[in-house]
């Protein structure tokens, strides 16, 4: 026997017809390429969205049809998104940071059929335009701009297509388990793999997101995604800045802590979302220009582990909650975030924040298993200590890899997500390394993410890679890559004896090397393959 409820297909338009009838007049803030700033609403929003899917149709794109962005965050994207995946096309976001050779294959192996640019990417456009035949419109997030026509007379401009179409749109309506949207893997390691989101699997991860125990979002908050959209889709956050109908606080093209430090202050943001190379730059911004962060009640912190030490600053220097997440771009991305249980009320300050320095556990709809082998199917215990290699199932989460025919998962049904990890009796994850990251020292593996975090906790370390070094004796031993604090005299001995009472004694690293940068990926996470090329030999030397 059948349930007699209505049955409506789980379609992203339902989010900003929602958000546009009962959140039409709040606030969305968006700081433009050019450094001004828009305000607008979600009233506006889906108009404009209305406006460019009449504006798609018209340039010939269909059901089906990959659109691209290669964009910041800003509100023409935004109205874009929607238009795109509201029409039952695929939005399909790029990571402007990528090579021009990245840019090209991610493009044509897409078929994108028309990319939409923020005048920034230009040089990147011009670059890639001749080799990316599927590609028949280019459209400018922007007015008309001289410059823009110059470099690519046969540009088109969103502000005109804006103008020129009606807001009169019936979102069509369409299976639930239609593509929607297309992100691609960041390629550290070999080509770029494509995830192609549905509908439902959008709308699921978004009613996720949105709960308590995971980023605990409503429309009492002022919401700031630093995180780019062409980032696993600024990890959902447009999506559930609709659905819940909060205030939006874009960033645009001012990622740097000073650029954001403002935006918080200015537009009174509640939570804040980033990568924690983008807190680091925060903190330092907030502590020079002398900034309390007073209306920042939360921040998120994913992509990489959070230090101990920053979510120590963010609670005592500026009282704010910071979340610990982890997930990856097969997830959509969300796998698991850290809020406390009941039973750990009691517990002190600190004792609390050890437990929330975890990645935290999944919300309903994502299931774990660590297995003790890579893609293998039997279970280790669930007791903290015992790591393997982290797995995951659930509504969000990849099957396959956009135009690959095989499915990614292993014999009964699960994805592995390359991670190294445990999982405790109440269901927290903590992630010990990415697989290809872990340091093999005769025979034992030392987490390079642990060293990091002790290396970070240094008053006068402003950030810290640890990478696997190769040795003669040993295979691998563990080296430091950092960043000094600003006018810091901090030595190799110093940071060395730091480690001797935090770890046993074989894991402490062999080498300190000083550097003035350290590479970032495209979604600003340290770059440690380019750091293993660069300094993998350096204990062979001599
Ligand atoms: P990539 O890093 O390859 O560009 P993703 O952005 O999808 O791709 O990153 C997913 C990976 O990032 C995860 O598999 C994990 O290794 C790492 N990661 C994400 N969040 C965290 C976290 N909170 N702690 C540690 N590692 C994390």
């Amino acid at each position: 026997m059948q349930g007699n409820m209505m049955f409506q297909p789980l379609l992203i338009s339902n989010l900003i017809v929602h958000a546009a009838r009962y959140h039409g007049d709040t606030a969305i803030i968006s700081k433009n390429t050019d450094g001004t700033i828009t305000t607008t609403n979600w009233t506006h929003v889906a108009e404009n969205s209305k406006r460019f899917a009449n504006a798609l149709a018209d340039l010939g794109a269909v059901h089906a049809d990959r659109i691209a962005t290669i964009a910041w965050n800003n509100h023409r994207h935004l109205e874009a998104w929607y238009a795109i995946s509201g029409s039952g096309m695929v939005c399909h976001t790029i990571n402007p940071r990528l090579f021009p050779e990245q840019l090209i294959f991610i493009i044509n192996d897409a078929q994108d059929k028309v990319v939409l640019f923020d005048k920034t990417f230009l040089p990147l456009i011009r670059a890639v335009k001749a080799h990316t035949p599927t590609v028949e419109h280019f459209i400018c997030l922007s007015a008309f701009d001289q410059e823009v026509v110059d470099a690519l007379p046969d540009v088109k401009f969103y502000d005109a297509l804006i103008a020129d179409h009606s807001a009169q749109f019936e979102w069509p309506s369409f299976d639930e388990n239609t593509a929607s949207s297309l992100c691609y893997t960041s390629g550290t390691t070999g080509n770029p793999k494509g995830a192609l989101y549905s509908h439902r699997s959008t709308i699921l991860h978004t009613y996720a997101i949105c709960l308590p125990d995971s980023l605990n979002l409503s429309a009492n908050h002022v919401m700031l995604p630093v995180v780019p959209m062409f980032h696993v889709n600024a990890w959902g956050t447009p999506y559930a800045a609709a659905m819940v109908g909060c205030t939006f606080v874009l960033p645009g093209p001012g990622l740097d802590g000073a650029s954001l430090v403002q935006m918080i202050d200015d537009y009174d943001v509640t939570v804040a979302l980033g990568v924690p190379t983008i807190w680091q730059g925060l903190l330092s911004a907030a502590k020079q220009c002398g900034s309390k962060l007073a209306t920042l009640k939360r921040n998120v912190v994913g992509g990489s582990a959070c230090p101990p030490a920053m979510m120590k600053a963010f609670r005592d220097l500026y009282d704010c909650e910071t979340i610990h997440a982890w997930g990856m771009t097969e997830m959509s991305p969300l796998g698991t975030s850290n809020q406390l249980k009941a039973k750990h009320h009691k517990l002190s300050a600190d004792e609390q924040l050890n437990v929330r320095l975890s990645q935290g556990r999944p919300p309903f709809g994502v299931d774990l298993r660590i297995t003790d082998e890579e893609n293998g199917t039997h279970e280790v215990v669930r007791d903290g200590h015992s790591t393997g290699n982290l797995q995951v199932k659930g509504h969000w989460i990849i099957e396959s890899y956009y135009g690959k025919p095989n499915n990614a998962l292993t014999t009964d049904g699960w994805f592995d997500t390359g991670d190294i990890a445990s999982i405790n009796e109440d269901g927290y994850l903590l992630l010990s390394d990415r697989a290809k990251d872990l340091i093999k020292s005769g025979g034992e593996w030392i987490s390079s993410v642990e060293l990091e975090n002790i290396a970070m906790s240094h008053p006068e370390i402003a950030m810290a890679a640890v990478i696997a070094a190769t040795h003669p004796k040993w295979d691998e031993r563990p080296v430091v890559i950092a960043i000094k604090q600003q006018g810091s005299d901090v030595t190799e001995e110093d940071i060395l004896n730091y480690y001797a009472d935090k770890i046993a004694k074989w894991q402490i690293p062999d080498k300190v090397i000083f550097v003035d940068s350290i590479p970032l990926t495209g979604t600003g996470k340290m770059l440690k393959k380019d750091l293993r090329d660069q300094y993998g030999s350096v204990l062979l030397e001599n």
